[in-house]
């Protein structure tokens, strides 16, 4: 069973331990799909960390930096060893951020002030980036901030002139798709076409937003986003069921079902060989293995009905909510009517997450 997209191509974080346990998906265990994401944070350790997880030369690796979790005092040597530790492992690779955001996994903004000196800063690194790459072959993506609309049309314009082979936006995280279109929408439409390459959106991407990534995919060369989805399943021990409706039943160590010999309601390759709840919930990753092979399901789905139509994609958006299905009908009419005229239609729904920013910790 291999898993090929074509409009939007999910990366999901990659454990090296999952290689040595028989678990890498990378590598044809249970399921083929030669997507992934590792942080430099986590990965630059292993001087040749795809070899060491043996991921395939034809698979796409995305290697993000780091950012501001390995911003040191000698960063700008820190940044070139990063880069170079990106060149020799990834296929697709972010540039050196120090992000406006107040806490990493996404919450909080920084005060306006603080925004500008985290982008300068950021703008110095993606220039040492700029001159210092020596293989072609990687493609390095400029990463894009800004919660709301004056921080990202500041950021993108600072970085106007750091030449990359693409783009990154990085939305807070939120249930909200209106942010993400609100970025998309500005990018399709200051991108020259030349210009639509790559794209990757970065941590978050919850499925309300799955519609509005898999239609901005058609216009550029490829697409790729991470998400945290399947592995929340792993941390809070859920079995997802389905991801559209969500269903889920509870396989926590005191649950009846983790001990049951009840048979397993899928028919995927993992469930297949485990069979049973206890033979499923006593190996630790069966469990990502499968939230990660449903939710593929869901994002197979939604990538194939980009090109069935868009009146089939908008009733899967309408499926996940009534905000998923508006967001997607924003972004359309962003393509077909410019931007300047759905940021006027739209701009309540705009506005809605440009929320008072919260006062940023000092780097
Ligand atoms: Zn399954």
């Amino acid at each position: 069973m291999e898993f090929e997209f074509k409009h939007l191509h999910y990366t999901p974080v990659i454990l090296p331990e999952l290689e040595r346990a028989g678990f890498s998906w990378w590598n044809k265990h249970f399921f083929h799909y030669k997507y992934g994401l590792i942080s430099a944070y986590y990965g630059i350790y292993d001087f040749n960390f795809r070899e060491k997880i043996k991921f395939p030369k034809d698979g796409i690796l995305v290697a993000d930096s780091g950012g501001l979790q390995s911003l040191t005092q000698n960063w700008q040597e820190e940044v070139i060893k990063i880069l170079r530790w990106q060149e020799r492992n990834a296929d697709i690779a972010l540039t050196f951020d120090i992000t406006p955001k107040v806490n990493l996994i996404g919450g909080g903004v920084c005060n306006w002030d603080e925004f500008k000196r985290r982008c300068e800063l950021s703008y110095r690194c993606y220039k040492i980036m700029e001159r210092n790459r020596e293989n072609d072959g990687l493609k390095l993506l400029k990463v894009l901030h800004g919660s709301d609309a004056k921080r990202f049309t500041y950021w993108f314009k600072r970085m106007e002139d750091v030449k990359m082979d693409g783009v990154c936006i990085s939305p807070t995280i939120s249930k909200d798709p209106f942010q993400v279109v609100f970025q998309l929408a500005y990018l399709l439409d200051r991108l020259e076409d030349e210009e639509r390459t790559y794209l990757h959106i970065l941590v978050g991407s919850p499925r309300e937003m799955l519609p509005v990534i898999a239609y901005a995919g058609k216009f550029f060369k490829l697409t790729t986003f991470d998400s945290s989805t399947p592995y929340v399943g792993q941390k809070f021990r859920e079995y997802i069921v389905s991801f559209n409706p969500r269903i889920k039943l509870n396989v926590k160590r005191d649950s009846k079902l983790s001990t049951s010999d009840a048979e397993l309601p899928c028919n995927c390759p993992v469930c297949r060989k485990f069979r049973t709840f206890k033979n499923l919930t006593i190996s630790y990753y069966g469990l990502t293995l499968h939230n990660l092979y449903k939710y593929l399901e869901l994002v197979y789905l939604i990538d194939k009905a980009t090109d069935i139509g868009e009146d089939f994609l908008l009733k899967l958006a309408e499926q996940i909510s009534d905000q998923s299905r508006k967001a997607l009908e924003a972004l359309i009419y962003s393509v077909e009517e410019g931007f300047e005229k759905c940021y006027k239609k739209y701009y309540t729904e705009f506005m809605r997450y440009a929320s008072i920013p919260r006062q940023g910790k000092l780097l």
